[in-house]
């Protein structure tokens, strides 16, 4: 450390991939100190990464390239390495002399232990660890239920949500009012994503604003995957280049299912808080107990969108092909893999954790358990999905399945992998045997 250089604050980018209404930013530049803000692509994170053509890394590499736009006409810079957070924070300790480091709270267990063990080591350099509430409304313990426990259910939980609720919460942190407490610097290069292994895959990413219009509708349109009526932000609200404040704002003006759904988000992310062990393992203990058939043969199909159900091949194609899948055919696919094919429902929570450009812990893992009926507020398991129902209802003129599927109702599409009726027989069985009470 060059002790003779001004102290400043370091501002640690995560997922609030943002310079506009970012509270942790905020808290720096309005500290007195001069903020040099970083990012660090974890090397632990990366290397897991099987497919070298991760859309959500190019992703990440577009959301900083544009803050290091931003940040040039302002005079300074990102600083963003590769390599192990504690390696990286180490370099950038005896680089600057750091006073302090900002962020705001990431809520998955990975995350949690990492700064765990960040606070210990900054401590001991004598640099104080700052971490603020910036990607939801309500975190960890502020919506508890009157005696003090966390929800399970989602109805309740939403009602005290909205009890907490008060239009305050919703305001900007206006950032832009203390820019010039930026460190002046020369722009610093940003890692290619080849120097980390990556490949460029040119995907193309939904717009991060959506039309009041799409907002209003969203209660009679968001179930039809053929219709564009869901925002599709949810890739924004992964890696935070929106603020949820600007979206609960909307969502309280415009639609109430709308805000909701920001409100399930909330929901998924405390009940990952409160209970880790569904990272692993069935909320219900119970479901932990059924006899899966794991077949990989099927697998391999399910993956490939190959089963001869229409609708559960569109949505498996579009993940696959996108990166994205409509909710309510994330639905009929998870119910699809877990109870007409019986394979446990970590083996699709995990497929979908590669492919999902949104992809959440606590969302996918409360999504997969609910349609496995694990979860905590989750679909009784004696409810079986009819794919062919569901289409009828959802895509009756199979505008969706024939987008995905050309081959769809010609001879060269495929035979149904398992029959209807005695699948929902077969998993009544089996899941009936697994929770029949010891
Ligand atoms: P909109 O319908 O416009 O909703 C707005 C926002 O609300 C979304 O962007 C999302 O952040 C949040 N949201 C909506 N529905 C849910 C929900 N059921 N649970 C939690 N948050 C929700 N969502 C993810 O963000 N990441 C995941 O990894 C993920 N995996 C899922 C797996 C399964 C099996 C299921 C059934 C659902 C999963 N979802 C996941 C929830 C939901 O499908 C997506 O959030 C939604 O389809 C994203 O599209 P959108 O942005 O157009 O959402």
């Amino acid at each position: 450390m060059n002790s003779n250089a001004p102290t400043i604050a370091l501002f640690w980018f995560r997922r609030d991939l943002r310079l506009d209404d970012n509270a942790g930013l905020y808290e720096a530049l309005s500290s007195g100190l001069a903020v040099q803000p970083i990012f660090i692509f974890d090397q632990y994170i990366l290397e897991k990464l099987e497919d070298k053509a991760d859309k959500r890394v190019e992703f990440i590499h577009q959301s900083l390239v544009k803050i290091q736009h931003q940040l040039q006409a302002l005079g300074s810079t990102l600083d963003v390495r590769y390599g192990t957070p504690e390696a990286v924070l180490e370099q950038l300790a005896s680089a600057y002399n750091v006073k302090a480091v900002y962020a705001n709270h990431d809520y998955e267990p990975y995350a949690t232990q990492r700064d765990l063990q960040i606070a210990d080591w900054l401590k001991s350099k004598g640099i104080d660890f700052k971490m603020f509430k910036d990607q939801v409304i309500f975190e960890k313990d502020e919506v508890l239920s009157n005696s003090g426990n966390p929800y399970t259910v989602f109805t309740p939980y939403s009602r005290k949500w909205k009890e907490h609720f008060r239009p305050e919460l919703t305001e900007p942190f206006q950032t832009e009012l203390h820019f010039q407490a930026f460190v002046k610097q020369t722009t610093l290069p940003i890692p290619t994503l080849e120097n980390m292994g990556f490949l460029r895959t040119d995907a193309e990413f939904p717009p991060q604003d959506v039309k009041d219009e799409l907002i209003k509708n969203y209660g009679e349109q968001r179930n039809f995957p053929a219709v564009p009526g869901t925002s599709r932000l949810s890739v924004h609200l992964r890696f935070g280049t929106v603020s949820i404040r600007s979206l609960v704002y909307k969502g309280i003006n415009l639609s109430e299912s709308w805000w909701n759904e920001l409100i399930w988000r909330e929901f998924y992310m405390q009940v990952l808080w409160h209970f880790p062990h569904v990272a692993n393992s069935a909320f219900k203990k119970e479901y932990d107990h059924i006899a899966w058939h794991n077949n990989e043969i099927e697998f391999k199909a399910w993956c490939e969108g190959k089963t001869g159900y229409p609708i559960v091949d569109a949505g498996m194609r579009e993940l696959n092909e996108t990166g994205f899948m409509h909710n309510r055919v994330r639905m009929i696919v998870a119910s699809f893999l877990v109870k007409h094919l019986l394979i446990d429902w970590r083996w699709g929570e995990a497929y979908f954790a590669k492919k999902l450009l949104d992809f959440d812990l606590s969302a996918n893992n409360g999504g997969w358990q609910w349609a496995a009926g694990s979860g905590c507020d989750a679909a009784p398991y004696f409810r079986v999905f009819n794919p062919t129902l569901q289409t009828e209802k959802f895509d009756k003129y199979h505008q969706y399945i024939k987008k995905w599927v050309p081959e769809f109702g010609t001879n060269s599409y495929q035979k149904p992998i398992v029959q209807h009726e005695f699948a929902r027989k077969r998993v009544l069985e089996v899941f009936k045997e697994a929770l029949k009470p010891a």
